[in-house]
């Protein structure tokens, strides 16, 4: 801030110091004067951009600094898949499978179905899966995997997981992690199989593995750390999300200090690495999907943030009615 203070200063400086000699050159007339005239005028437009610039740097923002996702490769790639697929739909089996495991499915709005099984079959055609110790991960693991992971961006692009390489699933416990359910970085996920059958089918109970673990992926996609703002440094909402998870983080621990109950998971507050938060995105990402009502009225603007940034309203969802 004081180095855009000192900056300004000198350019404004630096054209008081020249006009006197400048204005000489200009009252003259003829070439000199009309010379002078050109240097000015350049003067004053170079020291109005030199401006700019530093005020947009004072400010966290370059101007036309793009985000860095059209110029990855591998997101540009999955976009384009997605382009392609456009159209394409899940196999009736496939669909059974959903139906009849994923709670959240009940609930989603008809015209969100299409670009969420879009989205599902470049997943599959995307992204492996390792083998677990029992041998290889079957159809239907995929394809649950893939779809409630494709549930986060069933209104973003595909290329928010540009940076994920491989899924990992265990058959319970995951090896050197016995007490974590699941775990995400940028690259990968690991999740257990047998936690996820838990969580899959309800609904409304706000604890969901694999959105959960997903949500960190998207996390780390814009700058490779998670610390709750899923927004570049270059976004114009990046302030408001930093702002907003600073002082929800702060409420979400008073609140279970305080003994109550909350539509955030605890876990969301008290979790922290080298002092970032990486739950909080997370956890408010499950309750966002599974307890909108209860989150809109709770955390109005963290609800807002996330219907912002995922593009849906779970809060009006309504269950189908099922024959
Ligand atoms: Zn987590």
């Amino acid at each position: 801030m004081l180095g855009f203070v000192r900056t300004r200063q000198e350019i404004s400086f630096v054209i008081y110091l020249m006009l006197p000699t400048l204005g000489i050159g200009c009252s003259g007339g003829g070439p000199a004067g009309e010379l002078g005239l050109v240097i000015v005028v350049g003067l004053v437009a170079l020291a109005v951009l030199v401006v700019i610039i530093e005020t947009a740097k004072a400010k966290g923002r370059s101007p036309r600094v793009p985000s860095g996702r059209l110029n990855n490769k591998r997101g540009k790639h999955l976009d384009q898949m997605l382009k392609e697929r456009k159209g394409d739909h899940l196999t009736e089996e496939q669909r059974k499978t959903i139906e009849e495991n994923i709670g959240l499915y009940h609930w989603l709005p008809e015209k969100l179905i299409a670009p969420w099984e879009e989205r599902t079959l470049v997943f599959l055609d995307f992204f492996p899966f390792t083998d677990m110790k029992a041998g290889p991960v079957t159809k239907e693991m995929r394809l649950l995997v893939a779809a409630e992971a494709c549930l986060l961006i069933v209104k973003r692009p595909m290329s928010d997981y540009r940076h994920l390489q491989r899924i990992h699933l265990w058959e319970d416990e995951i090896e050197g992690m016995e007490n974590a359910r699941g775990t995400a970085t940028r690259h990968e996920v690991n999740l257990s199989w047998a936690h996820l059958k838990k969580t899959i089918d309800k609904a409304r109970d706000g604890h969901n593995l694999t959105l959960h673990e997903f949500a960190h992926v998207i996390d780390f996609a814009d700058d490779g750390i998670a610390q709750s703002i899923p927004v570049s440094r270059h976004s114009t909402d990046y302030e408001e999300w930093r702002v907003m998870i600073g002082e929800e983080h702060q409420r979400l621990m008073k609140i279970y200090e305080s003994g109550k109950n909350y539509s955030i998971r605890a876990y969301g507050g008290y979790e922290s690495i080298k002092g970032d938060k990486p739950e909080l995105f997370s956890c408010a990402t499950s309750a966002f999907f599974e307890r909108g009502v209860r989150l809109k009225r709770e955390c109005p603007r963290v609800y807002e943030a996330l219907s912002k940034f995922y593009a849906v309203d779970p809060a009006n969802w309504r269950k189908k009615k099922t024959e």
